[in-house]
């Protein structure tokens, strides 16, 4: 019957004008128990999932027709018509096949590259927090229904449309929705029926991001039918694809088509004074003009990047915006989070702090067997009550769960830091389970980074209720000065702070609260005077995997800053044990700042010492977006990694944002340019690596593409300053370019990355893409090409050979000295014997079928037909090998005499 309701529900529009208690009877919901599993199933068969259904970005048609929307086409294709007018109908068939072609080739690796994209970011799917059957659980939002009762807390994202019906100082950014970038405060009164969408603050909606509090709202429409589904306009998904260096790339194409018109102009003019044929003039400018762009350029590049981002996603690092893949080459800093991606984030307590007392815990990891020990002596909360009190406050202050898994170790579901209280509290409390359901909790309010604390209130007897309160000394310490903790006890504890957190533990602070037993509710005003019971101090030790990537990265030249919101000495210790650098002078220890005093340095200073400075403690996320603004100010180019919602500001700003896959927030990973799925500083190294080796080898490709484009320009301009006959017809310069192209310059792509790659400085970004010393090669290359084509040309039909045989003799050898340069591109620096002469494996193929092509195109009639070439003798293939080979040689001498000198 739950159908008919729901469907004739008479104020469907109108959630925000009933009582919440109305809004979950009508949809046969239970604020406390959610809805059923089988009452799930029915409304995912009628409502269907959560998503919204990718708009198609653009027709196919029109993605296809878009890649005839390029300069270098529009020659092709003027370039077809003034052939087709001088009937030269299997000239212009063959241009216009090489322009269809080259449209096909384009369209199908943007089509792939965008799916890869776009099955990158559904892989990055966001979670929400559902009560089902009374019980609270996390599934995917896709899988939500109307009717669900869904828990938000800041750094959420909004899974689909809600109507509130329990609120704590919930805060919510809808920018996405109304453009108002402020957040709104909500509540979850009924309002007016003509509410405007923007103030029904008793709404949350779908695909808006919580930035403060908690809430629990009803769903009341999920996917194409929510409010953001409803107005989702089409993706601008046009530019995706584009990165930096692609627009480098296009406006460079730009600007030599210009050159090459101008040059085909001035040579046709040149050419008609001296008074030359007109139709022979005419297919020169057309060569010069297709012979000097390098076709296969843009696709190239983009199926580089591609490859680059399949690569780091196996790594574990989604990226989510392609220009990262070629910054992370570029990075020179990495800001890291310490807890969790530099350390393990297991948490074991080791010691636990009362006025009095302290005490030693043992035990390791997650798993509750060990005892708590005083002066040797065991002991725990029944016979000591300082003791019973702390750890009744780690266990009830505290969100997570503790449960042995499928491999039957034990784990922690949720916060690391609670995971370790509820195992010292195992250890040290006889009864848990009997205290927390004794001890009711009637309120809570959430650590936050911007507070660090958390506190929960609790039913205790008759008169009184508690609240215990937990976080950093920083902030606890003075709620509980004078009254409840005199001036020289405070020292004591402060000095025992200091004693645990040089061992790179962290020290979290015990309090309590007594109230009324009316009160039900608590507040951050509420939380003073409290009463000091206590430290407990946990160690969580670094990852032995990125103590090795700080030294990886150090060695690259790429900084490694830490940027924790932990106490400044713990955090010191931890990054002395992770071996970061003290960047003054590496013999002594790194150089740490807290936030507060990083505040009091003048603005004079403020520059030098955020250069100088390694390990930054308890910062705001303010100061985490004014630390990346002057790193970039510093020419830096900086990476910064981010969980917490206010980290988005400064991810945004930074060059490459980092959000965490597993601990972070949804408004960090949607301000974010790169996700690390498995939360690991290393895996940012290894992305770094990546990158490094992606722009690699876009540069092998570009140094290798260049003579052939040169040398083919080259060839023509001569011709036509002697008035020669042209020994390369433009449909033979499209094949050279097209085939060569894909045969050979794309399997530069699936070079490995070279074994020094981290042992060199970061690119910097505004250097030249090809620096002074390639250029050399490329030029010398270029003229081994002019020569050699030119030269076998003229010599061959001296000796008799037919124009269609010395041509194809010229064309075997631009595809020929390409090839052997290949082997050479395929390190710029080192002999390709050090890579491994078979360790690129596409590339040998990709050489056998380019010669098997040449075959074809010398000796089958029908190539001979479309091409205008002719079959030749062997001595004239030994001859193209030799001197193909001999290009190989002196490459290689060349870049010998460079290694050379360099040493
Ligand atoms: P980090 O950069 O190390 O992740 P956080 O911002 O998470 O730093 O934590 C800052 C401080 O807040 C910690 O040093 C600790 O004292 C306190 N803290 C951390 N987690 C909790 C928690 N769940 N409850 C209470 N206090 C916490
Ligand atoms: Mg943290």
């Amino acid at each position: 019957m739950e159908k008919t309701k729901l469907n004739n529900h008479p104020h469907q529009t109108a959630w925000h004008n009933i009582s919440a208690k109305e809004a979950i009877k009508l949809n046969d919901s239970d604020a406390s128990q959610g809805l059923s599993q089988d009452s799930v199933k029915e409304r995912q068969a009628k409502f269907g999932l959560n998503v919204l259904k990718q708009k198609k970005q653009q027709s196919l048609f029109i993605t296809f027709l878009l890649q005839f929307h390029q300069p270098m086409i529009y020659i092709l294709l003027g370039a077809c018509v003034v052939t087709l007018f001088l009937q030269e109908w299997v000239e212009a068939a063959v241009i216009f096949g090489v322009v269809i072609l080259n449209a096909i080739v384009g369209f199908i690796q943007e089509a792939k590259a965008l799916n890869a994209m776009n099955a990158l970011s559904k892989t990055l799917e966001s979670e929400s927090t559902v009560i089902r059957e009374g019980i609270k659980q996390s599934i995917q939002s896709s899988q939500l229904v109307p009717g669900d009762i869904v828990e938000l807390k800041s750094g959420d994202k909004v899974p689909a449309d809600l109507r509130l019906t329990h609120v704590k100082n919930l805060q919510v950014n809808e920018s996405s929705l109304t453009g108002e970038s402020l957040p709104v405060e909500k509540n979850y009164d009924a309002l007016d029926e003509d509410t405007a969408l923007a103030d029904r603050i008793n709404m949350a909606y779908s695909g808006t991001l919580v930035t403060f509090g908690l809430g629990h709202g009803l769903v009341i429409s999920t996917g194409e039918n929510t409010e953001i589904g409803k107005i989702q306009q089409m993706i601008d998904n046009a530019d995706i694809l584009a990165t930096p260096l692609t627009k480098k790339i296009k406006h460079f194409s730009h600007m030599v088509l210009w050159v090459i018109l101008g040059l085909a102009a001035v040579t046709f003019i040149i050419g008609m004074f001296k008074g030359y044929d007109f139709e022979q003039m005419f297919l020169s400018t057309v060569a010069l003009a297709v012979g000097m762009i390098p076709e296969g350029l843009p696709a190239v590049v983009t199926i580089t990047l591609a490859i680059g981002v399949g690569r780091m996603a196996k790594q574990n690092a989604i990226i989510r915006k392609l220009p990262a893949v070629e910054t992370l080459g570029s990075t020179t800093v990495i800001c890291s989070d310490k807890t969790g991606t530099l350390t393990q984030n297991e948490m074991t307590v080791k010691n636990i702090f009362t006025h009095s007392q302290s005490y030693e815990v043992d035990g390791n990891g997650y798993s509750p067997e060990g005892k708590i020990t005083n002066g040797g002596q065991e002991t725990d909360g029944s016979q000591d009550n300082h003791l019973n009190e702390i750890l009744m406050c780690g266990l009830l202050c505290n969100d997570s769960v503790l449960l042995k898994n499928e491999t039957d170790d034990w784990a922690v579901e949720g916060d690391p830091t609670e995971g370790a209280l509820l195992v010292s509290a195992r250890k040290g409390l006889k009864d848990n389970k009997e205290i927390i359901s004794k001890h009711e909790r009637l309120d809570a309010i959430p650590f936050e980074s911007d507070y660090q604390y958390m506190a929960t209130l609790h039913r205790f007897d008759q008169e009184k209720n508690v609240a215990f309160i937990k976080g950093s000394s920083e902030s606890l310490l003075p709620k509980c000065l004078k009254m409840t903790l005199p001036e020289e006890d405070v020292n004591k504890v402060l000095e025992k702070i200091e004693e645990y957190a040089r061992l790179g533990m962290r020290v979290l602070v015990f309090t309590k609260k007594e109230f009324s037993a009316q009160t039900q509710e608590i507040n951050h005003s509420d939380l003073d005077n409290l009463t000091f019971l206590g430290l407990q101090a946990m160690i969580d030790p670094p990852r032995p995997e990125a103590i090795e990537a700080v030294g990886i990265c150090q060695k690259a030249d790429v900084q490694v800053k830490m940027i924790t919101g932990d106490h400044l000495t713990t955090a010191a210790a931890i990054a002395d044990q992770l071996g970061i650098q003290n960047l003054q002078s590496p013999s002594q220890k790194p150089k740490a700042i807290n936030g507060k005093d990083l505040e009091k340095v003048s603005p004079e200073e403020f520059d030098k010492t955020v250069a100088e400075t390694s390990v930054f403690a308890r910062v705001t996320p303010e100061q985490k977006l004014s630390l990346v603004k002057t790193l970039q100010k510093q020419g830096e180019i900086a990476a910064m990694t981010g969980d917490g919602v206010n980290d988005a500001p400064a991810l945004r700003q930074a060059d490459i944002g980092i959000a965490m896959g597993k601990g972070g927030t949804e408004v960090t990973k949607e301000a974010s340019d790169i996700v690390l799925t498995d939360d690991k500083f290393s895996t940012i190294a290894k992305a770094v690596e990546e990158g490094r080796g992606v722009f690699d080898n876009l540069l092998k490709f570009i140094i290798w593409v260049i003579p052939t484009n040169l040398g083919e320009g080259l060839v023509i301009m001569l011709t036509i300053l002697i008035g020669s006959q042209l020994p390369v017809l433009p449909i033979q310069i499209l094949w050279i370019n097209m085939t060569t192209a894909i045969f050979l310059g794309l399997t530069l792509a699936f070079e490995r990355k070279e074994p020094s790659i981290m042992d060199r400085s970061p690119r910097r970004p505004d250097m030249p893409l090809i620096e002074r010393k390639y250029i050399f090669r490329t030029i010398m290359v270029s003229l081994f090409i002019l020569v050699g084509a030119f030269g076998m040309f003229e010599m061959k039909q001296l000796a008799g050979y037919s124009e269609e045989q010395a041509r194809t003799i010229a064309v075997n050898i631009f595809v020929f000295v390409e090839m052997a340069y290949l082997f050479n591109c395929r390190s710029l620096k080192l002999s390709m014997f050090k890579l491994g002469a078979f360790s690129n494996g596409w590339l040998l193929v990709g050489v056998l079928a380019m010669a098997g092509l040449q075959v074809l195109l010398t000796h089958s009639p029908t190539m001979n037909f479309l091409f205008k070439t002719a079959p030749i003798e062997l001595i004239d293939w030994a001859q193209i090998i030799l001197y193909s080979a001999l290009v190989y040689v002196v490459v290689e001498i060349e870049k010998l005499i460079r290694r050379m000198i360099s040493k």
